[in-house]
């Protein structure tokens, strides 16, 4: 399922992004949705809860932001913008 690979991809660049910096944990996320994606930020969150769940992203906070251009490249997708994270 789309979501499902979106989801995937999505942590699997938090968690090695988190790592590269050494962090014991992830705070905060910051995410683009893609106009095509089929995420609203609500629904978003309940995939991410789902996902982070045993990780160390688990219980970051999110912060995600609707794209409303289909034309555009990552219309599609998920972008991770930023994270936060603790040492
Ligand atoms: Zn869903």
């Amino acid at each position: 399922m789309h979501e499902r690979k979106l989801m995937e991809d999505l942590m699997q660049e938090i968690e090695s992004q988190a790592s590269a910096e050494g962090a014991v944990r992830v705070t905060r996320i910051r995410v683009r949705l893609g106009a095509l994606s089929h995420f609203t930020p609500h629904h978003f969150l309940e995939h991410f809860e789902d996902a982070s769940r045993g990780t160390l992203a688990e219980g970051a906070e999110v912060e995600s932001e609707l794209g409303t251009d289909p034309t555009e490249p990552t219309a599609q997708g998920v972008v991770l913008e930023s994270i936060e994270v603790e040492l």
